[in-house]
């Protein structure tokens, strides 16, 4: 076996595209751009207390999936504080937010059934839609009326069929953002559904940070709203939030969930936390400070500000090695930057991906420019 998945490492390895384990930097030595903990939260003193408290209460381990121990007091905490922060009637907690995925879409559609997705869309969609066995379809990055295009085409062909559409709201490689409002008309129109993943859109967007289903207001319809809890919430785990149907339906058929051992009682409770505090007047605070924050990333990167930006800022580069050397030659001048390269983004399209949180400084952007100017800008 070895033999053979080292052949396999050495080909990766040619291509430029090998991955290794690296520590994270310890903190102090680099200027980190890489990281998703937007409001600064994983190490908020609220976040790690919650986690210390309820691993003292309930103990370091779930110890059963809930429908076999039953639920703890933080997984149905966590779940009233996802609801109320999202408006929904409901919601459900699991073990990741990649857990999520792979769960949810096979509960809703299966054989015979359609699922169209953004080009772009996050790995555990298409690997929840491949678990389903619906029929694939692939709608252009962004682009309602090719959408529109192919929902016409189901509905024609397939008129009986579930037809559910999932995107991001703001891309996780790319950082821009769903043109959610478009996408919402569109497949209302057809009588589909929509899956939104508010991965990095959660705690950046919408007057109380619950992403862009919130900053459109009340009235679009967004069926299915998943995240994940370990990025700005800064804990871990992954959740739905929708109707009670939906969350009853997911707890009856989303194998993610009734297989999974329930999600650790100190994670659960840190997310609670985390899901308060974004809506707390100190995160009303973090955001605006990651706001300033975010525009101090493109005044770096050289970017016209945008106050409709998110947190993620893309330097393309295309070739995978050239992306690992940039990102190499960063890293000597101090700053912690990952390169991205297939398969997490198309072959031939290698970029960094730098991330700005509300607990960078003026001296980081400082680093950051600094360095810039000696690897990405050097002749300006
Ligand atoms: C990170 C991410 C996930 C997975 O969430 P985890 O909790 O890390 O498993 C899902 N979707 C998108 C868009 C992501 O960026």
């Amino acid at each position: 076996m070895d033999a053979t998945l080292a052949a396999s490492l050495r080909a990766r390895d040619t291509a430029g595209l090998r991955r290794t384990l690296r520590p994270a930097p310890a903190p102090g030595t680099l200027h980190g751009f890489a990281s998703n903990d937007y409001l600064g939260l994983a190490a908020h003193p609220a976040l790690v207390e919650a986690a210390a408290r309820a691993a003292r209460d309930f103990g370091a381990g779930a110890t059963a999936a809930r429908l076999i121990g039953g639920s703890l007091p933080p997984h149905h905490a966590l779940e009233d504080a996802l609801a109320a922060w999202k408006r929904t009637e409901a919601a459900l907690a699991f073990g990741s937010g990649y857990a999520t995925a792979l769960g949810v879409i096979p509960a809703l559609v299966g054989r015979g059934d359609f699922v169209v997705l953004d080009r772009l869309a996050h790995a555990c969609c298409v690997d929840g839609v491949r678990l389903s066995g619906a029929t694939l379809r692939v709608f252009r990055h962004n682009d309602p009326a090719d959408l529109d295009r192919l929902l016409t085409l189901v509905r024609r062909d397939h008129g009986g069929a579930r037809v559910l559409v999932v995107t991001e709201g703001v891309f996780s490689m790319d950082g821009d953002r769903a043109p959610l409002a478009e996408l919402i008309a569109v497949k209302d129109r057809h009588g589909a559904w929509l899956m939104l993943d508010e991965a990095h859109a959660v705690g950046v967007f919408g007057p109380r940070g619950g992403g862009l289903a919130e900053e459109l207001g009340p009235g679009p319809h967004v069926e299915v709203r998943m995240g994940t809890l370990g990025k700005a919430v800064g804990a871990a785990g992954g959740y739905v939030a929708g109707s009670h149907v939906l969350v009853d339906h997911l707890v009856n058929h989303a194998r993610s969930f009734l297989f999974s051992t329930a999600p650790v009682p100190a994670a659960a409770a840190a997310a609670a936390a985390g899901v308060e505090l974004i809506q707390s007047a100190e995160g009303a605070a973090r955001r605006a400070r990651l706001r300033e924050n975010i525009r101090a990333l493109r005044a770096a990167l050289r970017r016209p500000d945008d106050p409709a930006a998110s947190a993620i800022a893309v330097w393309p580069v295309g070739e995978a090695a050239a992306a690992t050397t940039l990102a190499e030659a960063l890293r000597d001048r101090g700053i912690f930057v990952p390169a991205i390269r297939y398969p997490t983004v198309k072959r031939g399209a290698a970029r960094l991906r730098f991330t700005a949180t509300a607990a960078h400084t003026a001296d980081d952007f400082a680093a950051l420019a600094a360095a810039l100017a000696q690897t990405l800008f050097p002749i300006s």
